[in-house]
């Protein structure tokens, strides 16, 4: 007899972060039960105005909707998530309908898949996984450990959450990131941020400051540390 494929659960290749919009609460605690226990970081809304909410705010790898939502349908989420999103966050649907009509609506509002109820466990699990490696951060985002960066939108995220940045903040950031682990100085982080005129030096240091409250303040443990006399540097610690 064939084991079935939803008692087993492979260990990821890639741990992924992924939202869960889904009104139905028995499948919702399934599915969020199922991938957490593969190993993923799975948050989960009941409606679509919450959903939609989750993934503006935060970075997933991938995006599991259900088609009919209160507050909000699947479909006009899909759509707002495309026209709003910073980038694009691989969308697969799930739903009851199984027409063609049903299915090219949702390819037309942006899902790259679809999934019909009922489905395996175990075959959710693997679309999560191709979905994410198809599209794998490219050059645009840069990744250190719980730091994510996308140069395009100058948006910066740190455990998933959206990192409130100035602009030269976010510069900063991104020097450091491209840098690290190497250590950049107060002079090299100047001359890139003001190559013409550089103001006097505690404007570097008011913009490291608020560059800490975001980055590092809500957080355990620091990711930008100081290194006396030398500058700055982005350092994730071993055991991370
Ligand atoms: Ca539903």
């Amino acid at each position: 007899m064939q084991p079935s494929t939803d008692a087993v659960c492979l260990l990821p290749a890639q741990v992924l972060r992924i939202l869960l919009i889904e009104d139905e609460p028995a499948l919702a605690r399934n599915v969020v039960d199922y991938l957490q226990l593969c190993g993923h970081h799975v948050d989960y809304a009941a409606d679509g105005k919450h959903g939609l909410f989750l993934a503006l705010q935060h970075n997933f790898d991938v995006i599991l909707l259900d088609l009919m939502l209160p507050r909000l349908d699947g479909l006009s989420v899909c759509r707002q998530l495309r026209t709003q999103g910073s980038r694009h966050i691989p969308v697969l649907m799930l739903t009851a309908r199984d027409t063609l009509d049903e299915k090219t609506q949702g390819f037309y509002a942006g899902a790259d898949d679809y999934l019909t109820k009922p489905f395996a466990l175990a075959e959710l699990a693997l679309r999560c996984q191709a979905l994410a490696r198809r599209s794998q951060p490219d050059a645009y985002t840069l990744d250190i450990g719980p730091l994510r960066l996308d140069r395009r939108s100058h948006q910066a995220w740190r455990a998933g959450q959206l990192l409130q940045l100035h602009p030269l903040g976010f510069q900063i950031l991104q020097m450091l990131a491209e840098a690290s682990p190497a250590v950049l100085s107060r002079q090299q982080l100047s001359e890139r941020l003001w190559p013409d005129d550089a103001p006097d030096s505690d404007a570097l240091r008011s913009h490291i400051y608020l560059l800490r409250q975001q980055l590092d303040k809500p957080f355990d443990w620091p990711l930008l540390h100081t290194v006396h006399g030398v500058g700055f540097v982005l350092r994730v610690p071993e055991s991370v």
